[in-house]
């Protein structure tokens, strides 16, 4: 699939293209700040392809710089997934990777330069005296007692939480901007609060740890980003990370440009969320097959082009809206469509017996890779007198719309010959364990001599040669299409989304590399598990079906 080449403009290249165009900027610089709190997901490579996108684009540069002001909930196993993740779907960012806590020196300096323009206090009110005094939309907020204090009295005490005399919650740094603010991210924000933990990059240097608003454009600005890129929610933010970078001794100023996040129907994107899904065992981790997180739909058998053609068909604009699902799969689709080899596996697997082929001879076919493009070559298929076909594609009795093999009947297996079934044998509960059929040795490749017409193809696997395969049929995790507005999760799940089959492949899909998508002729485009799959015990993953059924469903 080609990518999206000529790529659609949007409003942030529009506003870079204006800035190289006036001299405001001679290069962009963007970045990537995830919060080291979970795996990445679907909609964080919007943002990916979007800041790293750009920064290819412009011959410019994207950092990767962890947000980590929030020890708590961080650790290294996200940090190492998210970069794996970044570089799994084609980016390489400028130089190391980048903490905010790699800064907290310098913010810390910047603390006390507002302290000491009078433009920082430290407040010594508890929790909900703060809240309250913040006032509401309607209302303006009132003054702490503490906003007054002194200079060097500030300076004193932020030197005390500092050095871990006080507990936590007993103050805490605000900025002083304004209590009347109509933005209440402006009513005297606290900047900096006291937390005795531990944290993942400077261990135990640090009790006191900056806010997110106050970290984030000091970070941007000492790493000289030109455009700050951003979700809409932070919007009112702009203000204040306009005000801090105002007022403190810093040459450069990022301008901070607001998109809308995406959202995608039959999942949830908040990382709260999915850490639910996990911890209650909903799924089997964060790159469960079913789960929204770049690594489970690298797991489900995603591409990264599928992905970054993704976010290119969605585009960038400041409207708030709802992705559907059949977008991201049909994105899939094209991918596999285009460059996954064909092959032959059957999962509901009904034994096949050929009377008139020699028993213990097996006769080596060769079936092209894909019926569009001869460059993908061929592969040796087995034929033998023992053969599955699908359960669903036999029946006693049938109408003429069943293009399947019916008793008494002809059909051709995909690539090899033309059968017919002559009787079959049941079990003891009227199970039919057996077809046993007649092939006709003049059809291979081509149509009967005598004219009669033979119009199903139905797909096989030598039972001799086949190889045993658990089959996942994974399906969308949720059955209602905004899960995130469910009271609980429970009563949005789909029950069906994980059906597990065992089946036969082809044997040359023994050979097949983890993550590789190949289409099962007539069931789906799968790839082999990268986790669980085995020499002794192959895996395949549905990745997406041949076409949307879905789709079908709601007509
Ligand atoms: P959550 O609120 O679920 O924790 P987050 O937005 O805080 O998610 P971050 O790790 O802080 O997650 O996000 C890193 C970057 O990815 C941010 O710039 C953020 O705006 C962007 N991002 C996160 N979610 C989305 C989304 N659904 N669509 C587009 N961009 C997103
Ligand atoms: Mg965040």
């Amino acid at each position: 699939m080609a990518e999206s080449a000529s790529r659609s403009t949007n409003f942030i290249r529009k506003i870079i293209d204006q800035d190289l165009a006036s001299g405001k900027h001679t290069m962009v610089h963007t970045r990537f700040p995830p919060e080291p709190n979970g795996y990445l997901h679907i909609g964080h490579a919007k943002s990916i392809v979007l800041n790293f996108g750009i920064a290819g684009d412009y011959q410019g540069t994207c950092n990767l710089r962890f947000d980590d002001t929030n020890p708590l909930k961080e650790s290294m196993e996200y940090v190492s997934a998210i970069k794996a993740d970044v570089r799994w779907l084609g980016y390489e960012w400028e130089g190391k990777e980048r903490y905010s806590s790699d800064y907290f020196d310098a913010l810390h300096g910047f603390a006390v330069e507002l302290i000491e323009k009078g433009l920082a206090y430290v407040d010594f009110s508890p929790q909900e005296v703060i809240r309250e005094l913040r006032g509401t939309l309607k209302e303006p907020g009132k003054n702490s007692p503490y906003r007054d204090t002194s200079v060097a009295e500030n300076l004193a005490e932020f030197a005390k939480m500092t050095a871990g005399e006080y507990p936590e919650g007993h103050c805490s740094l605000r900025a002083k901007i304004d209590m009347a603010s109509p933005f209440m991210c402006m009513r005297d924000p606290i900047i900096y609060r006291i937390r005795h933990v531990h944290h993942h990059q400077t261990a135990d240097k640090w009790c006191v740890y900056p806010m997110y608003d106050f970290t984030h454009c000091i970070s941007d600005a000492l790493e000289g980003i030109t455009h700050s890129l951003c979700t809409l929610e932070f919007q009112d933010n702009r203000r204040l990370y306009d005000w801090v970078l105002d007022n403190i001794s810093i040459p450069c100023h990022p301008q901070q440009i607001e998109f809308s996040r995406l959202n995608l129907e039959y999942t949830v994107m908040s990382k709260r969320k999915l850490n639910l899904l996990v911890t209650d065992n909903y799924v089997s981790g964060w790159d469960d097959p079913r789960m929204p997180t770049i690594a489970g739909l690298r797991r489900r058998g995603y591409t990264p082009g599928s992905i970054r053609e993704f976010a290119h068909r969605i585009g960038v604009t400041k409207m708030d809206n709802m992705v559907e699902m059949g977008i991201l799969e049909s994105c899939i689709r094209d991918d596999l469509n285009e460059n996954a080899p064909r092959s032959l596996a059957v999962l509901d697997p009904v034994k096949v017996v050929i009377e008139n082929f020699a028993e213990g001879s097996t006769e080596t076919l060769q079936s092209p890779n894909h019926p569009n493009n001869d460059a993908m070559g061929t592969r040796d298929v087995p034929f033998t007198r023992e053969l599955y076909i699908e359960r669903e594609d036999f029946r006693e009795e049938a109408n003429k719309k069943f293009k399947r093999l019916v008793l008494g009947k002809e059909v051709r297996l995909r690539n090899a010959y033309v059968i017919k079934a002559e009787r079959v044998e049941k079990d003891a509960n009227g199970e039919i364990t057996t077809i046993f059929c007649s092939y006709d040795p003049e059809t291979l490749g081509v149509d009967p001599a005598d004219g009669r017409k033979v119009k199903g193809v139905i797909h096989w696997v030598s039972a001799e040669h086949g190889v045993p395969a658990e089959i996942r049929l994974y399906d969308r995790l949720f059955s209602i299409p905004n899960p995130g507005a469910a009271e609980t999760l429970d009563e949005a799940l789909n029950p069906d989304s994980l059906i597990v089959m065992n089946g036969f492949v082809e044997p040359s899909l023994a050979k097949a590399e983890p993550e590789q998508g190949f289409q099962f002729e007539r069931m789906g485009y799968f790839c082999l598990d990268s986790k669980d799959s085995s020499a002794e015990k192959l895996v395949f993953n549905r990745t997406v079906d041949l076409r949307d059924s879905w789709a079908k469903i709601a007509d």
